[in-house]
């Protein structure tokens, strides 16, 4: 959903339609067809199956192609392009990245998730503002587990705001920096994210996995 709404907007931008509803199947098909195959399954055939029924069960909920240009077009109004490349550098580590969509006023990123984050304290959104020196941040979530869900939250910075950000980008990433070169790596808490298992991650008996 969130390519699809991406590759919409693109043409909204340089053609001046949305992709048409034929045209969003046949990009949404391609990239579920590319990254199945981008995938080590290994051996897990279940693996393999269980998830893309999810995926499709997700897109079947979020996707209705017909109503993807108005829905775009209430969201991203002015919307200027997508996957902008930014190349930065905080406290003297390099750091790229493509913002999703933007405008004359926002830097947006889209999110495919079951909550929404706060996007006053999104570590990616901070990066992007702090980039392309944008008092607004956005973020869009699209809510994979209510259906055609779709809603955004902004921040708005002030002059002062920008200047703290600035002044917190170079003490975090400096202090990241500082702990990878020192080999010091603190762990997330699990309940944060659900890489943080053996299945998924392929550090765990090295981390979590110790003390279990
Ligand atoms: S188990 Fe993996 S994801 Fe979780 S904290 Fe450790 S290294 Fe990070």
């Amino acid at each position: 959903m969130h390519h699809v709404i991406e590759v919409s907007t693109a043409c909204k931008v340089k053609r001046g339609t949305h992709l048409s509803p034929a045209e969003a199947e046949e990009v949404l098909a391609e990239w579920v067809g590319k990254n199945a195959g981008d995938v080590d399954w290994g051996e897990e055939d279940q693996l393999k199956k269980t998830s893309l029924q999810r995926l499709s069960g997700w897109s079947n909920r979020l996707f209705k192609p017909a109503e993807l240009g108005s829905m775009i077009d209430q969201l991203f109004p002015d919307a200027e392009g997508i996957e902008e490349e930014i190349n930065i550098e905080i406290a003297g580590v390099p750091i790229k990245g493509f913002i999703d969509l933007y405008d004359g006023m926002f830097v947006t990123d889209i999110k495919t998730c079951t909550k929404r984050a706060d996007p006053g304290t999104h570590f990616q959104l901070d990066i992007y503002q702090h980039a392309k020196q944008r008092k607004k941040g956005r973020l869009v979530y699209l809510l994979r587990d209510k259906g055609l869900t779709v809603d955004a939250a902004t921040n708005n910075r002030t002059v002062q705001g920008m200047k703290d950000l600035e002044k917190y980008l170079e003490w975090t990433v400096g202090q990241v920096a500082r702990g990878i070169s020192m080999e010091v790596f603190p762990p997330i808490t699990p309940a944060q994210s659900w890489m943080c298992s053996p299945r998924y991650c392929p550090f765990y008996s090295k981390c979590y996995g110790k003390y279990h």
